[in-house]
């Protein structure tokens, strides 16, 4: 151990160089250890005090050493006890300590009983001195000089004693000074040790809470680290996995490359193969693409050739229930091509009872001879009638309008051949929704070729001179409206139908949901009216616009389905109430309707200058798909039922009015060479007025 440096000064560096601590706990000295050091452990410290006090003793032997005379009294050794104890008294505890100990090495001077005065002293060597006879004054004189020399002697020494104890507490006394300078300098350090111990002791707290800390930290780390090994595990698996798919990829890879390089050749080779297909490709679709005009203009050529206004009869079948018609009341003739033909003609036989023989023999029936265009006889389907009109449908997407009519009394099959029979049988659809369904597919097939088509739905009804919207929903459902026919732009001849639905249509199935509509729309009218159905137009209306956009071709016309009001006139037998007044105010209407229709006909067929639509509200909302290349169809529809003979000869002789007698195709006229010819938008068509209609004619 260095003895210049104290156990708390080595502490104090321990703790400066963070040293740990709780691994030497025993090296830290306790408080207040230094006051109670033993005297061993003084013995560095008081080294020269001791080296003094060794001195002293040595001296206190010397000066204590028994003297060769003894001390006569106890007074010497009294005056150096009291001595020590003043020193005592001034030094305090330490110091007497220090003195009691020096004293302690001193042997006792024995104490030297006092004389009484004129006492003879015993003799030195144990030989009682012989008393001297009184009267020996010489003898007592010597005694007493004797005994004065050995009392001066004594008080010599004593003297010198005394001198000796007075350093000594000179000596003492500085020792005490420095004692308590020491002491004072150790309470300091003590008070700085203590303060030091008590950082020390925070400081250890703290470090001890650092450490527990750093210990939840490292638990925490560690099972980060075993997480992490675990993820490193399941990498280094993945990564196997990975490398090995690699490597496979790597060797598809090489193989494809191998592919790739001979495809490349290949590729090559399919590109110049492609590019010279491609010009073949070009070549074609300009073949087709003349070839699609030209089946356009023939397509019209036929219709026009067929008659831009054809008449079809169709006659229904005898219901469940109703009387069976005399046999010969409707004959179908066989055409000039025999039972194979298409039947065109029809006859009606019927017996006129007011006219008389005079004989009284029965009258023969008169027979009445019709002829159309087709025939249909009361077996015919539904796809037998709509084959022969998909002709006119493929116009209307050609571009030209096409109107389709059914004429006929109520209850003849108009709606029948229209919409379709009840139940929603397919077989028994109708013109309307076949003819939509046969639209999309062919809008689908020339969709190849380069057009887009676009369809547009309307349904309204003319009901005494005023048209309601078939297809309205929500509070205007069933309800009369306020629809009004409107030029859809100033200056333009397009009409439109003011605050009625028009429904882009794309499937049968919206086709199929407006008629649904349209179906609920007529209920609700007949609940409140009566059956006006059969007393009013249905107008069915598709407005069909198609493009070509790479050639900035565009076509377009509205495709109209028109379900008659029923024909038959008032009976003139019956009575005229209020509600007669009404049924007379409708038929009035209808037959002026139906008249101006016939009228409007017969004009286009004569190619009047004056065509008159404005007479009636049909034939105003139909004038654009009337006319011009129109193409017009009407059904004349015939109860097969005697009862209703008179009003299907009404119905026949007014679809033979409107019927012109079909053009015979001339041969030489398939052979026309068609220059410029181009697609217009058959809207506005007028007769003669549109290029196609000018091509033909030239
Ligand atoms: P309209 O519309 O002319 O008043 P409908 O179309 O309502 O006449 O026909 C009257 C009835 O005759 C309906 O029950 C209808 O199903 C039926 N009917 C009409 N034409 C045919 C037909 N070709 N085949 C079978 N039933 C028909
Ligand atoms: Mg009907």
């Amino acid at each position: 151990m260095d003895p210049q440096r104290s156990p708390l000064l080595e502490l104090k560096g321990n703790i400066e160089l963070k040293r740990p601590l709780i691994k030497a706990p025993s090296r830290l000295p306790l408080s207040g250890s230094r006051l109670k050091r033993r005297p061993d452990q003084m013995e560095d410290g008081l080294e020269p005090e001791k080296k003094r006090t060794r001195v002293l003793g040595a001296t206190t032997k010397i000066t204590t050493s028994r003297p060769r005379v003894p001390p006569l009294t106890a007074v010497p050794q009294t005056q150096g006890q009291s001595t020590a104890q003043k020193v005592s008294k001034k030094t305090g505890p330490r110091c007497s300590t220090t003195i009691a100990t020096v004293l302690k090495n001193q042997k006792p001077v024995p104490a030297v009983p006092v004389q009484k005065p004129g006492t003879v002293p015993p003799l030195v060597g144990g030989k009682k001195p012989s008393k001297r006879p009184a009267w020996d004054l010489k003898g007592q004189l010597c005694d007493v000089n004797a005994e004065l020399k050995r009392c001066r002697e004594r008080t010599q020494t004593l003297d010198q004693e005394n001198q000796q104890l007075q350093d000594q507490l000179r000596d003492a006394q500085e020792q005490t000074k420095a004692l308590g300078t020491e002491r004072r300098t150790l309470e300091g350090q003590l008070a700085t040790v203590q303060a030091q111990a008590e950082q020390g002791q925070q400081e250890l707290k703290k470090l001890r809470a650092r450490i527990v800390e750093l210990e939840e930290r490292l638990s925490t780390q560690e099972g980060l680290v075993q997480e992490l090994q675990k993820n490193q595990v399941e990498l280094q698996e993945e990564r196997r996995g990975l490398t090995s798919q690699l490597e496979e990829k790597e060797r598809r890879l090489r193989t494809s490359e191998a592919a790739l390089s001979s495809s490349q050749a290949e590729v090559a080779s399919l590109r110049q193969e492609t590019a010279a297909q491609a010009a073949l490709l070009t070549e074609r679709e300009e073949r087709l693409y003349g070839l699609e005009m030209e089946r356009r203009r023939l397509h019209n050529q036929l219709q026009e050739l067929k008659g831009n206004i054809r008449v079809f009869c169709r006659v229904r079948p005898v219901l469940p229930g109703e009387p069976t018609p005399p046999p010969g009341l409707l004959l179908f003739p066989s055409g000039p091509g025999g039972p194979s033909d298409p039947p065109t003609r029809l006859s009606l036989s019927r017996s006129d009872e007011r006219r008389g023989t005079l004989s009284g023999a029965p009258v023969p029936p008169t027979r009445h001879d019709f002829s159309f265009d087709r025939v249909f006889p009361p077996g015919s389907r539904q796809d037998e009638v709509f084959e022969e009109i998909a002709m006119l449908v493929q116009s209307a997407l050609d571009g030209y309008p096409v109107c389709i009519f059914a004429y006929g009394q109520t209850g003849s099959g108009k709606t029948f051949t229209m919409e379709g029979g009840p139940g929603g049988d397919p077989q028994l659809e109708g013109l309307i929704p076949r003819a939509l369904r046969h639209l999309f597919s062919v809008a689908q097939e020339l969709s190849g070729q380069g057009w887009t088509y676009s369809f547009v739905a309307s349904y309204v009804e003319i009901y005494n001179e005023t048209v309601r919207d078939l297809l309205a929903t929500g509070t205007r459902k069933g309800q009369g409206g306020e629809c009004e026919i409107r030029h859809a732009r100033p200056g333009s001849e397009e009409l439109t139908v003011t605050n009625a639905r028009y429904v882009p249509v794309s499937c049968e199935k919206e086709v199929e949901a407006l008629l649904h509509l349209a179906r609920q729309n007529r209920a609700v009218a007949r609940t409140a009216q009566n059956e006006r159905s059969s007393r009013s137009h249905s107008v069915f209306q598709l407005q069909i616009s198609g493009e070509h956009s790479s050639r900035g071709l565009q076509c377009g016309a509205p495709l109209s389905l028109v379900d008659l009001a029923g024909s038959e006139r008032l009976d003139p037998g019956l009575a005229f109430g209020p509600g007669e007044r009404e049924r007379l105010r409708e038929t009035q209407a209808i037959n002026s309707s139906l008249s101006t229709l016939g009228l409007v006909i017969m004009a286009l067929s004569n190619k009047e200058s004056h065509v008159p639509y404005r007479n009636s509200k049909l034939t105003y909302l139909l004038q654009n798909s009337l006319g011009g290349s129109a193409k017009m169809l009407m059904f004349v529809n015939i109860s097969p039922l005697e009862e209703n003979v008179s009003e299907s000869l009404n119905s026949l002789r007014f679809a033979s009015k409107v019927r012109l007698p079909p053009v015979i195709p001339r041969p030489c006229q398939y052979l026309w060479v068609v220059v410029g010819f181009s697609i217009r938008t058959h809207l506005s068509s007028r007769p003669g007025s549109t290029t196609s209609r000018k091509v033909l004619d030239s």
